[in-house]
């Protein structure tokens, strides 16, 4: 018999009519006429008669100018009335008076579509998308106008290449791999062969993920750090951390109470960040200020190509759950890229490096990289070699494994910190020169006086990088307190020794993760840098040592490696490269189990973790009540066998299910994990046809390597009790069942005393008590009931 379903219990309860002889307010007065033209105008409209109803809601907007839905239903009114400029004057109106109404974005959407603006189309389905990221209408609005862009901008370099007289292969149909860091971004594309990594109009080729609002200017990049000393509640950064993040998120509001820039609770719980720009207090979503991002990588790259680009692939770092994932897209999308593929960073650092293990053609990209003729050619035998990642930036941590296996990429294990980097080695060098300095200048205290300690900040961090070549440097900074130059000497081994104990915790975490995926140091085929931390000697030295002296992959610039491999992806998808690698496949892993809660609050892992994905998996499941129509599926991710000790994702109901005795109805359940790591979630009866789905977008939390380690490690911990807990549902289940088979036997026979017996039973199974039973009184009660009823257990159970 397949498994059962929680079943849902409904909330009892009644509309509420307002109290008698409550005098009417003007303002309601309005309100109720207005409802009753919009109700003439929704029965015009379902009828048909479009301009009928675009008469009744001018009326009910003229007795209640405020409410948006009227301008929202005037909007599609219109619309069907083949008068787009009307609707989308009126879907604006409706999104000025409520601007999170993802509707009425939608509606602005479609009649600039219809307009044949699909840019601008895409922007405000980009809204819809990032107001409700689980509205299946916007996410399909959207598609449908990025695939119009595309198609106009394929149009655009078509006749722009006959005009010129040749053929337009290519153009629109370049791809740009983009690497959204949380302190930097890179992009790169595939050109004549190889990989190109492109720098931006300051020569550099990555670029700081800061957005600067100044007085009417919007700054990105190297330009908004440049004025973030003076600006800084106007200088935004690290919204990678804010990204498909709940404003309520324990982590986020740890992470905001450092920023220097003000970050409120928007519409839904979502992050919005406030800013003075063009003279009034303005909120952007995280996915807004990415998009600037963003949008600065694609304006670098059309640069550098010199046409338009449209298409990219966009990096996350492994972890990242659903929503993140969403929100990245959207904020692709509201930046004008159609992102055709999310790829987690590891993935693209491994493709970065795998590449040229696979083809000559890389051996070419790898010496693009380095500029070097050199090929290192990996003398590795392995048939399935394991890779470890080790990416340490400016202020987070990621350690994946993945092995490879005929050019396919598969995560095997992560883990990390989303709160070490760079900044952390700067912060203990800013710590040890202040001591100094107070030793050395009678008490000056440089943390007295904030632009003081920005330029020890920034000189601690320029040492730390010359001790990466030099043994030896000085923190220098001229008049850094009341006209006092300070120097202060520090030297390499100073420097690891004040920051071992965070190499020391970086070590860690790469065993904790080799020992997750059961791989021994010496079965690590190759190490690959990813992240300018990774250029410290000590951390290199360390990482060779736990590697029995291995070489490192470092010829690929740390900075530029997951940028390198999302261009590789990139041109595969946009069938750019070299046939010799076109036939690369990605595949990274659900990080947690993915499956649905059953009676008795049991996981049921529908997805286990670990699985390759894209995933696609259906399991059966039935009802628990008899003639039971509709269930709740309650979506969760975790190793435990409660579901409340896992991740709640989301819900869904199913309604028009078979109307059958319990157990009968079949309902599969399909999960999908896409390629980007989006979870789509369905439920289908074959037998009515009744069919309900979501696309989980609301993750509660930001899942980090660090709390997925703990996650499974608790999982490991607990396998003997959580065993425990599935035997005593079972058996709970089993009793309960039998009880109501007994309820039904008796009542047909008219066993008055059995059908109370068969109740008490079911009375007790849901009590504290029932709850709390071991499984051999679980046992012992079925077995007495199994007797009273006349059968014995084993006969039952067998
Ligand atoms: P990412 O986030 O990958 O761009 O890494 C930026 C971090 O790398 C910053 O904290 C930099 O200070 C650090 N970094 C860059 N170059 C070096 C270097 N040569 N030695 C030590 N740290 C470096």
């Amino acid at each position: 018999m397949p498994p059962k379903f929680r079943t849902k219990r409904k909330a009892k309860g009644k509309t509420a009519e307002s109290g008698a002889g409550a005098a009417m307010s003007a303002a309601a007065a309005a309100a109720k006429a207005a409802e009753g033209h919009k109700q003439l105008g929704n029965d015009a409209f379902k009828a048909g008669d479009f301009m009928s109803a675009i008469a009744s809601y001018t009326a009910a907007i003229e007795a209640d100018s405020r409410n948006h839905v009227l301008f929202s239903n005037r909007s599609a009114a219109h619309f069907s009335n083949g008068d787009f400029e009307a609707a989308e004057a009126d879907a604006k109106t409706c999104v000025e008076i409520k601007p999170d109404f993802p509707k009425g974005h939608v509606r602005l959407g479609d009649a600039l579509l219809a307009a044949g603006r699909p840019s601008e189309a895409l922007t405000a389905f980009a809204h819809a998308v990032t107001i409700d990221p689980g509205s299946t209408v916007a996410a399909e609005r959207l598609a449908k106008a990025q695939k119009a862009v595309a198609d106009a901008a394929a149009a655009a370099a078509a006749a722009a290449a006959a005009a010129a007289g040749h053929g337009g292969v290519g153009e629109a149909g370049t791809v740009i791999g983009i690497d959204l860091g949380t302190t930097n971004s890179c992009v790169g594309v595939w050109r004549d062969g190889r990989v190109e990594i492109i720098a931006n109009e300051e020569g550099d080729r990555t670029t700081p993920s800061v957005v600067a609002f100044c007085g009417s200017e919007r700054l990105v990049g190297r330009a908004a750090v440049a004025q973030a000393a003076t600006n800084p509640h106007n200088t935004v950064f690290d919204a990678k951390r804010l990204i498909g993040q709940n404003f309520s998120d324990d982590q986020l509001q740890r992470d905001v109470r450092h920023f220097p820039f003000a970050v409120v609770e928007g519409p839904g719980d979502k992050p919005m960040i406030e800013v003075d720009y063009r003279g009034t207090k303005r909120q952007f979503a995280p996915e807004e200020i990415s998009a600037m991002v963003l949008e600065k990588m694609k304006e670098t790259a059309e640069r550098f190509l010199g046409h338009p680009v449209h298409k990219a692939v966009v990096t996350v770092p492994a972890y990242f759950n659903d929503a993140q994932r969403q929100a990245t897209k959207a904020a692709g999308a509201i930046a004008g890229l159609e992102v055709l593929r999310i790829v987690n960073e590891p993935t693209a650092a491994a493709l970065a490096y795998g590449l040229d293990k696979s083809s000559s053609a890389a051996a070419a990209a790898g010496a693009a990289a380095d500029g070097s003729a050199t090929h290192e050619v990996s003398d590795t035998v392995d048939d399935k070699p394991n890779v470890l990642i080790f990416d340490l930036g400016g202020g987070t941590f990621d350690v994946s494994l993945l092995t490879i296996e005929e050019g396919m990429f598969e995560v095997m294990a992560t883990g990390g910190d989303t709160h070490l980097g760079g900044e952390d080695f700067d912060n203990a060098l800013v710590e040890l020169t202040c001591t100094m300095i107070a030793r050395t200048h009678a008490g000056a205290d440089p943390k007295s006086n904030p632009r003081a300690l920005r330029r020890l900040r920034t000189a601690c961090e320029r040492a730390k990088r010359i001790l990466s070549t030099a043994m030896t440097t000085n923190v220098a900074v001229d008049e850094l307190l009341d006209g006092v130059d300070v120097s202060v000497p520090v030297s390499r081994a100073k420097f690891e020794s004040i920051n071992s104990f965070l190499f020391d915790k970086c070590i860690e975490t790469v065993m904790r993760v080799l020992s997750d995926a059961s791989v021994k140091p010496k079965d690590v085929s190759d190490v690959v840098l990813v992240g300018g931390s990774t250029r410290i000697p000590k951390v290199r030295a360390m990482l060779r040592e736990k590697f029995g002296g291995k070489e490192l992959c470092e010829r690929i610039d740390p900075d530029e490696a997951v940028a390198y491999g999302a261009a590789v992806q990139a041109a595969v998808l946009s069938g750019a490269q070299a046939a010799a690698t076109t036939d690369l496949l990605l595949v990274d892993v659900a990080p947690l189990s993915l499956g649905i809660e059953l009676v008795g609050g049991v996981m049921s892992s529908v997805i286990k973790r670990n699985t390759p994905i894209p995933a696609r998996k259906t399991q059966r499941y039935s009802t628990e009540e008899d003639y039971q129509t509709e269930i709740e599926v309650r979506v969760f991710e975790g190793e435990r066998s409660m579901t409340k000790q896992n991740n709640f994702l989301g819900e869904f109901m199913i309604r028009g299910i078979q109307r059958a005795k319990r157990g009968e109805p079949k309902i599969d359940v399909t999960f999908e994990l896409d390629a980007n790591g989006i979870l789509n979630v369905s439920a289908f009866d074959a037998e009515t046809g009744a069919s309900a789905s979501t696309t989980i977008a609301n993750s509660p939390g930001h899942i980090s390597p660090d709390e997925i380690a703990r996650m499974v490690r608790i999982a490991e911990e607990n396998r003997a009790a959580d065993e425990e807990f599935r035997k005593r549902a079972d058996a709970r289940n089993e009793l309960t069942h039998l009880a109501k088979d007994g309820i039904e036997a008796a009542a047909a026979a008219g066993d008055a005393g059995m059908v109370a017996v068969a109740r008490s039973h079911i009375a007790w199974a849901e009590s504290d008590a029932g709850q709390s039973a071991s499984y051999a009184e679980l046992r012992r009660r079925f077995s007495e009931l199994a007797s009273r009823m006349g059968f014995s257990a084993a006969e039952d159970t067998a």
